[in-house]
């Protein structure tokens, strides 16, 4: 090697743009260029995005960080790719050409499907194979209504013409021809078993998908498997070798490496994050069992030795290589009920504005928002709730409302923290915030005071980005491994508890009560 120095690129493939971020080996941030790209709605309920656009704005602002960070392109050691999940592409083998638009993660456009799976039975058998729920959301009944609305598609499926692959498989085959994907991503298809960390074979049957088109499954950090960039497109081949879903990549980003560690992103939605070690862990509170990610065998992540085939059934089989294993929970309106207070009720004009409203007055005056605009996800999922505003009397004003819709979103958290405490057995000693709302900090220590639990926000907010990038990096021994890339990790600020427990419970019995009122309504 050179005796210049060496980067890692990060390329973050999103809902709405892609990103792309040169790091140093500090974990800092070089150089970052950022693309949005076309949403496409055909149908309510129904979200598309052109397979072209992804790729585009992803090489184009892969490109850019690059010329940004005023590097050559053979001083990026690895490229890392962290990505939207359970958004389903479908291409040509032979040409690469997309046959339909990707069908994403928000799409609710197999909700029959679904109905039609659990009332054969399925929920049992998927639950245990795959950690997940038969809901929409996951990318293996939008593949099936695919097959089953386009018919065209299945017979050219089934004389081995297509591929199949989520948004990482998509932009693997881009940049190196491989059709490559990683245990996070297959882990949310519905068709990965995430005991053996293998294809299952029993629920391609139930569901119909010729297992030619799925992509090779390789760890999540892997020297060799998914090839080198073409040369025509950096004009130098960089090897990839990290792969992770968003919410997985961030989990590593933020270096929860021990059991029991947990993040939590605060974006438009929440998502909650807890490392559970080398087992899967059953969730008895409907919160979804998940591959966190799987270093390779041999990297003493992991609970066995070389390939899968632990499995079976019970709750403590592992799979093989490294795999680590996580329960995760997300909360579908977070940031998005401040959206609510300035675009529909305009009580504010900029999000950053709720935090000095709230902080106008000494708390909520009893009032309470539940912001179940779409119903509630874990632990209730409750399709029928909706929204709310309780304990309203006349001197209730805008700032109390703003307050409660911020103290909405770590309530809702703190409820999947809870039910991860539950599964798991064990305190969470502190959380790991990031994500747009993080930087709320009435937000971030009311969330302390709720749990009792300390709120952490790192030095390097770009979590999913430096997830990705530190799988890539330890993969090609830029980062000597998980301890090296831990000692990356810095707190900027944290967030002790301050509440005293009576005021807590009090508090806590009012939100359990307007969430009741939340479900009954619907009723
Ligand atoms: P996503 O990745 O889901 O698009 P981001 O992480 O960019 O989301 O966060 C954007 C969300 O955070 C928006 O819903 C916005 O309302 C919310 N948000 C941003 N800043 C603040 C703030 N200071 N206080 C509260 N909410 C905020």
């Amino acid at each position: 090697m050179s005796t210049k120095e060496s980067y890692v690129l990060a390329l973050d493939q999103g809902t709405t743009s892609s990103r792309a971020i040169v790091f140093n080996h500090g974990g800092t941030v070089i150089a970052a260029r950022q693309q949005a790209f076309e949403q496409h709605f055909p149908k309510p309920g129904w979200v598309e995005h052109d397979p072209e656009d992804i790729w585009r704005s992803q090489y184009e602002t892969a490109k850019g960080a690059i010329a940004a960070a005023q590097v050559e392109v053979s001083q990026i050691a690895a490229i890392g790719i962290t990505n939207q999940r359970e958004t389903t592409l479908l291409w040509e083998k032979a040409t690469g050409k997309p046959v339909y638009r990707a069908i994403v993660w928000q799409c609710r456009r197999s909700a029959d499907i679904c109905k039609r799976l659990r009332e054969q039975g399925l929920s049992e058998l998927v639950a245990q194979k795959t950690g997940l729920v038969l809901d929409p959301y996951f990318s293996g009944t939008k593949l099936m209504w695919l097959f089953e609305n386009e018919p065209d598609l299945r017979a050219r499926a089934e004389r081995g013409e297509l591929l199949f692959g989520t948004v990482d498989s998509w932009l693997i085959w881009k940049l190196t021809g491989l059709h490559r994907s990683d245990p996070t991503n297959a882990s949310r298809t519905l068709l990965f078993n995430i005991r053996q960390g293998r294809w299952d074979e029993e629920l391609l049957k139930a569901f119909d998908i010729p297992a030619s088109i799925l992509p090779e499954v390789v760890p999540s950090s892997s020297p060799t498997g998914y090839g080198r960039t073409k040369k025509e497109l950096f004009g130098a081949e960089i090897p990839v070798t990290g792969v992770a879903g968003d919410q997985q990549a961030a989990l590593f980003g933020q270096a929860c490496f021990e059991p029991g560690e947990v993040k939590v992103t605060y974006g438009t939605g929440c998502f909650a994050l807890m490392n559970t070690g080398a087992f899967p862990v059953p969730s008895a509170n409907r919160l979804l069992t998940t591959v966190a990610w799987d270093l390779g065998p041999g990297t003493g992540a992991g609970g066995g030795g070389g390939g899968g085939g632990a499995g079976g059934a019970g709750s403590g089989a592992s799979s093989g290589g490294g795999y680590t294993y996580a329960l995760e929970g997300s909360v579908f309106v977070a940031g998005a009920v401040i959206q609510w207070l300035r675009d529909q009720l305009g009580l504010i004009a900029d999000a950053a504005e709720s935090e000095a409203l709230a902080l106008s007055v000494p708390d909520s005056g009893e009032v309470v928002v539940v912001p179940a605009f779409v119903g509630l996800g874990a632990p209730y999922w409750d399709s029928e709730a909706r929204g709310t505003i309780v304990g309203l009397t006349r001197g209730s004003s805008k700032a109390h409302v703003a307050r409660a819709a911020l103290e909405s979103i770590a309530f809702q958290s703190r409820d999947l923290l809870v039910a991860m405490q539950r599964d798991f057995g064990r305190d969470i000693a502190s959380i790991r915030a990031d994500g747009g709302a993080s930087a709320n900090s009435f937000l971030m220590q009311f969330q302390a005071d709720v749990t009792g639990r300390s709120v952490v926000l790192p030095e390097v907010q770009e979590t999913t980005a430096l997830g990705a990038a530190y799988l890539a990096g330890i993969a090609v021994g830029f980062w000597k491994g998980q301890e090296d890339v831990a000692r990356n990790w810095r707190r900027r600020r944290s967030f002790e508890p301050e509440m005293d427990a009576a005021t807590r419970d009090k508090i806590l019995g009012r939100w359990d009560r307007a969430i009741a009122a939340a479900r009954g309504y619907g009723r």
